[in-house]
């Protein structure tokens, strides 16, 4: 059998566009929804048929993008394609996205119907200033409906996002933030720094001196509390950016997106959705338009090449060895294992990566950890440089052998 692998299916409907957003998400597009919804079970289909074999699929996300604006029984509908056209394994985690204010007793009651485990509710922060700045649409009592009506609903494994590092924000207010969160006793947190991107209106703000620039000794001073703050209330920090709470049967981890930092297979679907298929990246369309109109009229070409496919690169070993490292590292305590790498690849990871290995650990960044010395992980201290040690392992030449 296949090795299982995973849907990530973007749904890039907004109602506003919060003002730090880059992602592929449109407000004023719903319209178009009802459309959307038949290209993506159009193309769930075609994948599921296209692949060769009935695809074992251990984990889906659906993520946006808002996709809980989706009505659940079109959500309910997708899952459904896709338990038809894909082996849906029986523990398979289903997650949905949800931004507090969208969600009701009654939707989210559907919504585990249907086969969705996991809430993602995008809370980001429990103060009424930061939600303001973020041009979120909600505030602190949806967020705590939401938890309340998703528990009352069955869900027993639900994320909260949050965001820390904003302009003006003192390390207290974050602070208060996360014990808000706490209290609610979700299984996960996201925790992100803000990061201004090109084209958002918040760095358009910043360019005009309208807000200040985030201050990043402070931004890893609120990092740090956090992980000391996590670590005590009984979550396991397994990626830079995520926690699972540790039970007796083990650490809730997101097992979604431990696919990509495995450098796992996955398939994207979806307006802008990216995958990692037969080794090639895919990347599909971003407009909505263009995707709704390409998936209905246009030929798909060979697996993973669907109908709104706009690239298919084929990655050669090296990269996909680079690639490896990237995400791999990001793993705090499994990191990159020497042997499942030379299982991977054939070679040592010594082998392939001796003067960065060397460097990295000289200047404390990086360690060899785990029973047998086996596996290559981030320092503490590493945990805040992780872009510096990502960027030693791409766009390096390959080490003659
Ligand atoms: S809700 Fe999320 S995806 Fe939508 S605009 Fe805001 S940050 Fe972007």
């Amino acid at each position: 059998m296949a090795e299982p692998t995973s849907l990530y299916i973007h749904i890039p409907f907004c109602r506003h566009r919060c003002s730090y957003c880059d992602f592929n998400t449109y407000a004023g597009l719903d319209g178009l929804i009802p459309e959307y919804m038949a290209a993506l079970r159009r193309e769930a289909a075609w994948a599921g048929q296209a692949a060769g074999e009935r695809l074992p699929v251990h984990t889906i996300f659906l993520g946006g993008g808002t996709p809980s604006l989706i009505p659940a029984e079109d959500l309910a509908l997708l899952l459904e394609t896709c338990a038809q056209h894909f082996d849906l394994l029986p523990d398979a985690e289903i997650t949905l996205e949800a931004n507090p204010g969208t969600v009701t007793l009654n939707s989210l009651r559907a919504l585990r119907q249907a086969g969705f485990n996991r809430i993602s509710l995008g809370m980001q922060s429990a103060n009424a200033v930061d939600l303001m700045l973020l041009e979120r649409q909600h505030d602190t009592v949806d967020v705590i409906r939401a938890v309340e009506w998703a528990r009352l609903a069955g869900f027993n494994n639900l994320n909260l996002d949050l965001i820390y590092g904003l302009p003006a924000q003192p390390l207290e207010r974050w602070q208060a933030t996360l014990e808000t969160a706490i209290a609610l006793q979700p299984e996960h947190f996201s925790l992100y720094a803000l990061s201004i991107e090109h084209g958002t209106p918040f760095r358009h703000w910043l360019e005009r001196g309208l807000v200040s620039t985030p201050d990043d000794d402070l931004a890893a001073d609120m990092f740090e509390w956090a992980c000391d703050r996590l670590e005590a209330a009984g979550y396991g920090h397994y990626e830079i950016s995520n926690w699972g709470q540790d039970t007796a049967n083990g650490r809730l981890a997101c097992r979604h997106n431990l696919q990509y930092w495995r450098n796992l297979p996955y398939l994207g679907l979806g307006a802008g959705a990216h995958g990692y298929v037969n080794g090639a990246r895919t990347a599909n369309l971003r407009g909505v338009r263009a995707y709704i109109q390409n998936i209905n009229t246009r030929q798909a070409g060979r697996f993973p090449a669907g109908a709104a496919v706009e690239s298919v690169v084929q990655i050669d070993r090296w990269t996909a060895m680079q690639e490896h490292m990237m995400v791999g590292l990001r793993l705090l305590e499994e990191g990159v294992s020497n042997h499942g790498f030379q299982q991977r690849f054939g070679v040592e990871l010594g082998q392939s990566f001796p003067r960065q290995i060397e460097y990295l650990q000289k200047v404390g960044l990086l360690e060899w950890a785990g029973s047998e010395n086996d596996v290559l992980r981030l320092t503490r201290r590493g945990w805040l440089l992780g872009n510096q040690v990502f960027s030693e392992f791409v766009d390096q030449e390959q080490p003659k052998p």
